[in-house]
């Protein structure tokens, strides 16, 4: 390990475990280590790089920004969250949107404002809010919100967990219907499982699903944070079925890399449960969040991301399903959003990760044995090729050296 990597090691938590690579630089598609050698980001810091690494316009709204006004708490008005919030209901079609930090901040308000809602509106007796998931979730890391994932190391040693969360299969429309109570509620679901293993769900599941919640009287809730923002060739995943949520969360790429900035969106009625005092965070849309939160978003859109998206990523998905080798058990994803699953008894997606790593390629192994891939939307396909072809090089090396073993 070289000296950052063990200082890093040495002082911080061992909460994660870091690929042996230590970045110093990043433009565009492109990160540099140490020793400057140049690796291509296939990764996109889990997709909170959609625009590509300090991207110039971003860096300059920050920059000025900076310069002009930081932090003001929401003790007041800016002149820069209105028109960041404007903008994103606008794009997104909500009549409303509430800015935190993090993603987890932006599920943990929409988990607020339904439960709120139950009580205030639905009429659902005090304290007996359900709210349903769905397996293999990732929603982010609060207790709350691991109280009801279904990966154990999430959950072990961190409950007891809230009350009021039930989970049943992702893809399966009719469990949704069968778990669904008189005091449902919400159904809180990803519309494409990033963490999970980059998991698409059956064609319709997601009308299906929306069709359900609205004969119940119960919300849908579309976490966004990975998914949305033209990641899968569509602004929101979930105009892929036509399917209009009533609340959505957005993060990530949001903050065009370079600060952490969510929104939950909302129907005005729902958005309205909330009143002074009910719920906050002293940093969120902040005018350094809101003017960076903005400048993404118009970038999204004069860069014609979403457009350029849905092309490459059918390049990226043309590719790496036409790879021939017999590690590969599956190959799923939608736009630039793509997973490759190993079978687990022939080959170990941490290995091939870091195999790619040696060959200039940078990504991240993530559940169900899957190597990710979720580059920043500019990347072109040219750089796909290249990319995919260190990846076949690698899969050729893991089979044969699997077959020697
Ligand atoms: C990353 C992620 C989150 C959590 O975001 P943080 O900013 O890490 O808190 C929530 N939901 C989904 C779908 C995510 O991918």
């Amino acid at each position: 390990m070289s000296d950052l990597a063990n200082l890093e090691a040495r002082y911080g938590a061992e909460n994660y475990a870091p690929l042996p690579v230590t970045i110093v630089r990043g433009e565009g598609i492109y990160l540099w280590d140490e020793a400057g050698r140049r690796y291509v980001d296939m990764m996109g810091a889990y997709s909170a790089v959609s625009f590509g690494h300090c991207h110039p316009r971003l860096v300059k709204a920050l920059i000025e920004q900076a310069q002009r006004l930081d932090t003001i708490s929401r003790a007041y008005f800016s002149d820069r969250l209105g028109p960041f919030l404007a903008k994103a209901c606008a794009l997104t079609g909500f009549d409303a949107a509430l800015p935190m930090n993090s993603g987890a901040e932006a599920v943990e308000t929409a988990l607020k404002a339904a439960r709120k809602w139950a009580y205030k509106v639905k009429g659902v007796p005090s304290d007996r809010a359900e709210i349903i998931a769905a397996d293999g979730n990732f929603h982010g890391r609060t207790i709350s919100i691991v109280g009801f994932s279904s990966v154990a190391q999430y959950r072990d040693g961190f409950g007891p967990f809230p009350l009021g969360f039930k989970l049943v299969p992702f893809g399966d429309a009719s469990a949704l219907a069968a778990a669904i109570t008189p005091n449902t509620a919400a159904f809180l679901v990803e519309p494409i499982q990033g963490e999970g293993g980059i998991n698409v769900p059956p064609p319709v599941y997601l009308a299906e699903v929306a069709r359900i919640c609205r004969a119940n009287n119960v919300l849908l809730l579309c976490d966004e944070i990975q998914s949305g923002l033209g990641r899968t060739g569509r602004l929101l995943a979930c105009q892929h079925e036509g399917v209009v949520p009533d609340g959505l969360m957005l993060g990530k790429a949001l903050g065009g890399g370079l600060l952490p900035v969510s929104l939950f969106l909302a129907r005005r009625e729902l958005m309205q449960v909330f009143t002074p005092g009910d719920h906050g965070s002293t940093f969120g849309g902040n005018p350094i969040a809101a003017a960076v939160g903005l400048a993404a978003l118009d970038t999204l859109i004069d860069e014609r991301l979403v457009e350029h998206a849905a092309t490459v990523g059918a390049h990226l998905l043309g590719r790496l399903s036409s790879i021939k080798n017999p590690i590969i058990r599956e190959v799923r994803g939608c736009g630039l959003f793509a997973g490759v699953e190993l079978h687990r008894n022939r080959a170990n997606a941490d290995t091939v990760v870091r195999r790619l790593l040696q060959a200039g390629v940078l990504t991240k192994d993530t559940h169900r044995n899957t190597i990710r891939f979720a580059p920043p939307l500019i990347i072109d396909e040219s750089q796909i090729d290249w990319a995919v072809n260190r990846l076949t090089e690698v899969l050729e090396e893991t089979a044969a050296s699997t077959v020697q073993a």
